[in-house]
C-alpha cells in the first residue's frame, strides 16, 4: 500500500479527485501544483495511514511508513535545494491536517518544524534576519507545545504577554531580537515544566511527533462532536500534509492572508472578499491580534466607511494589498479567477507573500451563508461555469429554510438603537416582548403576544419557550450552545453570547449599554449580524424572487414528484402557495372542533355519543329521524338524540365555511382532506376546573363529565378508538363532514377535494367509510343539482393496511402515507415514548438517524414501496402521496422519488426545500 504522495510544481502524485484519500487539502494542493500554482512542495500521508494507525497501532504504521518518509523528504531537499534539520539552507516544514470533508478548526497545524540550535544558526546566515528567525522559533515552540504536546496555550501566551509588557510592545511584531529571546526562554520553561522533558532537538524526532499528533487528533472528543453534530460519517481518518514553510514573517515585504472568491454571506461578485497582514505568520489574520486589513482597495475603502476610518488614516495605517504590494496582488488576483475556472465554484483560499513573492497553501470550495449559496450557483450558471442541472445541485435544500424568513425593514433597521451584539446565532429577524422564563414565553404566546425568550443560556426543559418564542437572546455560550443549535433546528432566530448583556432573573430585567429593559419591553434581533436593538422594528417578508426564484425554478423545471403542502388553515394554505405548493396532501380537520365555540357544539355530541349508539343497538335502526320516532316517550332517549343532531347541525356550517376557506386559497388546486381522526377524549376536558366548567356549559353534574372523561379514557390512545374507527361507530359525524366539504365545493367554484379515511387497518373499514361517503356525495349532487369530481382514499399508516395494499386499493382512489403512524406502528414505539431510547439508538448506530426525522428505508420504507406496487397493481392509475414530517425531508424526498411516488406533502415552511430535493434527486437519478 502506498501511504505517501508527493507534490510539487513538476510532479504530483494526486489530485483533486483524489479527496478520499489525501484530504481536501492534499488533493487540492497537488492539484494546484499541477496547475502551475506557486505551491510550496510537500508530501501526503495518506488518510488509509490514518485508518491503519488505529487497527494496526503507531509502531506498526510507522514501520512501514518510513521508508516513504524517507525517500519523499529526499525529494523534497531535490526540489527545494533545502535539507531538512542542517544548514546551510536548512529546509522547514509545516505539518497540517486535512480530511476529506473540511472540518475547520479541528485539527491544528504546526509551522517551523524543523528549527534546531544547528538550524537556526544556518537560517540566521542564511536569512540574516535574526529577528524572524526567532519570531519562528517561539511560534514553533509554541505550537508544537500546544498542538503535539498538549500543553495548555494560555501558559505560553501569559509569557508573552509578560514580555510585552515588560518590553512595553503593543504588537507581537514591535518585539525585538532580545524580546523574542526572552520569549523563547520562558517558552521552554513552560514546555520543560508541563511536560517534564526538554524541547527536542532533533528535527526526526520533531517530525514523527508532528505526524502522530495529527493522527491522534482525528478521535479527539471535540473532533468526534463536529462530526456528530455536522453529520460527517463513513471516513477513514485525516490526512497528513507535511509541506515546505514559507514566511509571511520575514519583514515588512511579506504577510500572510485569507480569500474568498465571491463575497460568502451574500454571494456578491463585486470585488475580490479577503484580508491579509503583514509580517505576520499563519492564523495570525483570523486569530484577531492585529486588525487585518482588505485585499482590494474597493474594499478597504469599504470598510473604512463602515468602521468610521478617514481615507488618510487608511491609507496610512490599513492599506490594501493592491496598494502595498501590487505585483502580489495582480497575481493573485488572476489565481482567483484561475481557480473558479478549475473549480466551478466559489473558493476560499490561503496565501503568504514571502519577500515579495505569492504562494497558495490552500483552496477548497467555501462556505456560504444560504443567500450566497444559492446567488453563486445561479450565477455561475449564468456565467455558463456550470450547467443549470449542476447549480440544482449546488444548493443544501435544508440551508433554504433561512431564506423564507422575515426580514428587517432596512431603513427601520437602520434608524433603530442598537444595544448589543452578539453571536449571529441563528438567521432571521425577530420583534417581541421580553420575558425571561421559557413558562412565561409559552403562556404569553398562547394569549397571542410576540416575545423574545431572554437567558444566560438555555437548557433542554426551554425547548416549549424556545419555540413559542419569535427570537432567543442569550448572554452566555457559543456558535454551538444549546440555544443555538436548538434555534437553527427550529428555524427561530437567535442572538447568543450576547457578553454585554446581564440579566437579573429576580427582577426581571437586564441591562446592557447603559440600558435598562424590563419585561413585557420591546426588544428586536437580527439573528444573521448578531445585532440587538431596542423597541420595535418592522419586518418584511423575504423576497421570494431574485436568485431564490431562478433556483426555485430550474428545481421546477427537473423534478418529477410533486410538492404539495401540509395546512389546515386559509392562512397556511396561502402561505405554501407563495412557496410553490401545488395542493394540500393534508388538511387536518381537527381544529374545525376545537375552536371558539364548535367545541362546546361537539362536546355535547360526545356526552350524548355513547347514549345515542345504545339507543341504535337496541333498536336496530341506523337513520336518527326514525330512532327518534321509535323512542316514542323515552324522554330521555328522545333528548339526547335531539342533542346529538342539534350538535351536528351546529358543525356543518362552520366545518363548510372552513373548507370553503381552504378551497378558496388554494384555487383549484387539490385539497386531501382527512377526516376526523383523534380520539374524543383529547376534545374533552382532563383536569377538574375545566369539568366542571363543561358541566355548567351542558347543564349536568360535574360528575357526569368525569365519569364520561373516564369512560373514554385509554391506555393507548394511539392504538384507541381513532381514525376510521370512530366514523365506523358514528357514521353521521363522516357525513356530516363529507357534506361540509362537498358543499363547500359547490360554493368555491374549481375546487377539488379529495376525502381521506384515516387509520384504516382493513379493506372492510375502507368499504365502510366509503359508502357513507358516497351516499353523502350523491346526495349533495341531487340536491345542488351538480356533478362532484370528489376522489376517495386512505391513509396508508397502519402496517396491515400496507401489507394488504391491493385489497385496499380496489375501494381506493389514492394512498396517503401516513409515515409518522407507519413509524410507529412498523417500527413499534411510540413517538412520545421513544425519546427515552432513540438518541442511544442513533448513536449506537441501530437506527442511522432517528427514523421520525428521516425515513427509516430498510423497515417502514419497505412497507411503503410494498403497498406502492400492491396498489399499483389492483389499480394501475392509482394516486400515491406521502404527508408525514418526512415529505420534506431531504434523503425521504429522493427515496419517494425513487419509489415513484406522485407528490410529497409538508408543512409549509418546507416546500421549497421539498421542491430542491425533489429536483436533486431527479438529477442524480
Ligand atoms: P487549517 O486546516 O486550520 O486551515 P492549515 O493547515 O491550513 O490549517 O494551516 C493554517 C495556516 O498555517 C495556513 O492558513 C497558513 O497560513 C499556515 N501554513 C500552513 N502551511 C504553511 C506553509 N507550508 N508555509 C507557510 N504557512 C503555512
Ligand atoms: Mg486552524
Ligand atoms: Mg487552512
Amino acid at each position: 500500500m502506498k501511504y505517501v504522495y508527493f507534490f510539487s510544481k513538476d510532479q504530483s502524485d494526486g489530485d483533486a479527485k483524489m479527496k478520499e484519500l489525501l484530504g481536501g487539502k492534499g488533493a487540492n494542493l497537488a492539484e494546484m501544483a499541477s496547475l502551475g500554482l506557486p505551491v510550496p512542495p510537500g508530501f501526503t500521508c495518506t488518510t488509509e495511514a490514518c485508518d491503519k494507525y488505529y487497527k494496526l497501532g503507531k509502531t506498526k504504521l510507522f514501520a512501514s511508513l518510513k521508508p516513504e518518509i524517507d525517500a519523499a523528504l529526499k525529494r523534497l531537499e531535490k526540489a527545494t535545494g533545502k535539507t531538512f534539520g542542517v544548514g546551510p539552507n536548512p529546509l522547514l516544514l509545516s505539518v497540517r491536517s486535512g480530511a476529506a470533508v473540511s472540518m475547520p478548526g479541528m485539527m491544528d497545524t504546526v509551522l517551523n518544524l524543523g528549527l534546531t540550535p544547528a538550524t537556526i544558526k544556518a537560517l540566521i546566515e542564511s536569512s540574516g534576519n535574526e529577528r524572524f528567525v526567532m519570531d519562528s522559533y517561539r511560534r514553533f515552540i509554541q505550537m508544537f507545545g500546544n498542538v503535539v504536546m498538549g500543553v495548555d496555550h494560555h501558559a505560553f501566551e501569559y509569557e508573552l504577554e509578560a514580555v510585552k509588557k515588560a518590553k512595553r510592545a503593543k504588537l507581537d511584531t514591535d518585539l525585538s531580537v532580545a524580546g523574542l529571546v526572552e520569549v523563547i526562554e520562558r517558552y521552554k520553561a513552560v514546555y520543560k515544566k508541563a511536560t517534564g522533558k526538554a524541547f527536542p532537538t532533533s528535527p526526526m524526532e520533531q517530525l514523527y511527533a508532528g505526524i502522530d499528533a495529527v493522527f491522534r487528533s482525528w478521535n479527539t472528543p471535540r473532533a468526534e462532536k463536529y462530526r456528530q453534530l455536522n453529520d460527517i460519517r463513513g471516513l477513514l481518518g485525516t490526512a497528513v500534509n507535511v509541506q515546505t514553510m514559507v514566511f509571511g514573517n520575514s519583514g515588512e515585504n511579506s504577510a500572510t492572508g485569507v480569500a474568498f472568491t465571491r463575497d460568502p454571506s451574500t454571494g456578491d461578485n463585486k470585488y475580490f472578499y479577503g484580508e491579509y497582514l503583514v509580517n505576520a505568520q499563519g492564523e495570525d489574520v483570523v486569530a484577531g491580534i492585529r486588525t487585518p486589513q482588505e485585499i482590494t482597495l474597493k474594499g478597504s475603502r469599504a470598510w473604512a466607511k463602515s468602521q468610521g476610518v478617514s481615507e488618510g488614516e487608511r491609507k496610512a495605517n490599513f492599506p490594501s494589498l493592491e496598494e502595498v504590494m501590487p505585483k502580489a496582488f495582480k497575481q493573485l488576483d488572476a489565481i482567483r479567477v484561475k481557480l473558479e475556472k478549475r473549480y466551478k465554484d466559489m473558493q476560499d483560499l490561503e496565501f503568504t507573500i514571502e519577500n515579495g513573492s505569492l504562494y497558495i497553501l490552500q483552496t477548497r470550495n467555501g462556505k456560504r451563508t444560504a443567500q450566497a449559496a444559492v446567488r453563486i450557483a445561479t450565477d455561475l450558471a449564468k456565467e455558463k461555469l456550470i450547467s443549470e442541472k449542476q447549480a440544482v445541485l449546488r444548493v443544501d435544500p435544508a440551508s433554504l429554510d433561512q431564506l423564507l424568513h422575515p426580514v428587517f425593514v432596512k431603513a427601520s433597521e437602520d434608524k433603530a438603537q442598537q444595544i448589543a451584539v452578539g453571536l449571529p446565532a441563528s438567521p432571521g429577524a425577530a420583534t417581541g416582548q421580553v420575558v425571561f422564563t421559557a413558562e412565561d414565553a409559552e403562556a404569553w404566546a398562547a394569549k397571542g403576544r410576540r416575545v423574545i425568550l431572554c437567558r444566560t443560556e438555555t437548557s433542554p426543559e426551554d425547548i416549549g419557550g424556545m419555540d413559542a418564542a419569535n427570537g432567543i437572546l442569550t448572554s452566555r455560550g457559543g456558535m454551538t450552545s444549546h440555544a443555538a443549535v436548538v434555534a437553527r433546528g427550529m428555524g427561530r432566530c437567535c442572538v447568543a453570547g450576547v457578553g454585554d448583556v446581564n440579566i437579573n432573573y429576580k427582577t426581571k430585567r437586564f441591562t446592557c449599554s447603559g440600558v435598562t429593559i424590563k419585561e413585557g419591553d420591546w426588544i428586536s434581533l437580527n439573528g444573521s449580524k448578531g445585532f440587538v436593538y431596542k423597541g420595535q422594528i418592522d419586518t418584511v417578508d423575504p423576497s421570494l424572487t431574485g436568485p431564490f426564484g431562478t433556483i426555485m425554478k430550474l428545481a421546477d423545471k427537473y423534478r418529477k414528484l410533486g410538492v404539495r403542502t401540509n395546512a389546515d388553515t386559509p392562512h397556511d394554505a396561502a402561505v405554501a402557495v407563495k412557496f410553490g405548493a401545488e395542493g394540500i396532501g393534508l388538511c387536518r380537520t381537527e381544529h374545525m372542533f376545537f375552536e371558539g365555540s364548535r367545541i362546546v357544539s361537539f362536546r355535547r355530541l360526545i356526552l350524548v355519543a355513547e347514549t345515542v349508539k345504545r339507543l341504535r343497538e337496541a333498536h336496530g335502526i341506523v337513520d336518527l329521524a326514525a330512532l327518534q320516532k321509535a323512542c316514542g316517550k323515552d324522554a330521555k332517549a328522545v333528548e339526547a338524540i335531539k342533542q346529538y343532531r342539534q350538535a351536528l347541525r351546529e358543525l356543518l356550517p362552520l366545518q363548510r365555511k372552513d373548507f370553503a376557506g381552504i378551497f378558496k386559497a388554494l384555487k383549484g388546486r387539490p385539497c386531501t382532506v382527512r377526516l376526523l381522526d383523534p380520539p374524543l377524549h383529547e376534545f374533552l376536558p382532563q383536569d377538574a376546573a375545566g369539568q366542571k366548567e363543561m358541566a355548567e356549559t351542558m347543564g349536568v353534574k360535574p360528575i357526569e363529565i368525569k365519569r364520561l372523561v373516564e369512560a373514554l379514557h385509554e391506555f393507548n390512545p394511539m392504538l384507541g378508538h381513532r381514525g376510521c374507527r370512530l366514523g365506523i361507530t358514528y357514521p353521521e359525524v363522516t357525513e356530516m363532514q363529507t357534506r361540509a366539504i362537498c358543499e363547500a365545493a359547490v360554493a368555491v367554484k374549481g375546487s377539488k377535494p379529495e376525502i381521506m379515511i384515516p387509520l384504516v387497518g382493513h379493506v372492510k373499514e375502507l368499504a365502510n367509510q366509503k359508502a357513507i361517503v358516497e351516499r353523502t356525495i350523491a346526495d349533495v349532487e341531487q340536491k345542488k343539482g351538480v356533478k362532484l369530481n370528489v376522489l376517495i382514499g386512505t391513509m396508508i399508516e397502519v402496517p396491515r393496511a400496507a401489507v394488504t395494499a391491493d385489497e385496499i386499493a380496489k375501494e381506493a382512489e389514492f394512498f396517503s402515507f401516513g409515515t409518522n403512524d407507519l413509524t410507529q406502528m412498523g417500527c413499534g414505539f411510540s413517538r412520545d415514548d421513544a425519546g427515552k431510547f432513540l438518541g442511544d439508538y442513533v448513536e449506537m448506530g441501530v437506527y442511522e438517524y432517528d427514523p421520525f426525522q428521516v425515513l427509516d428505508q430498510d423497515g417502514v420504507g419497505k412497507l411503503l414501496s410494498m403497498a406502492c406496487e400492491l396498489g399499483r397493481k389492483a389499480r394501475p392509475d392509482i394516486k400515491l402521496g406521502i404527508c408525514g414530517e418526512h415529505g420534506g425531508e431531504p434523503k425521504s424526498v429522493a427515496f419517494c422519488h425513487k419509489v415513484g411516488l406522485d407528490y410529497v406533502s409538508c408543512s409549509p415552511y418546507r416546500v421549497p426545500i421539498a421542491r430542491l430535493s425533489a429536483a436533486q434527486a431527479a438529477i442524480r437519478g
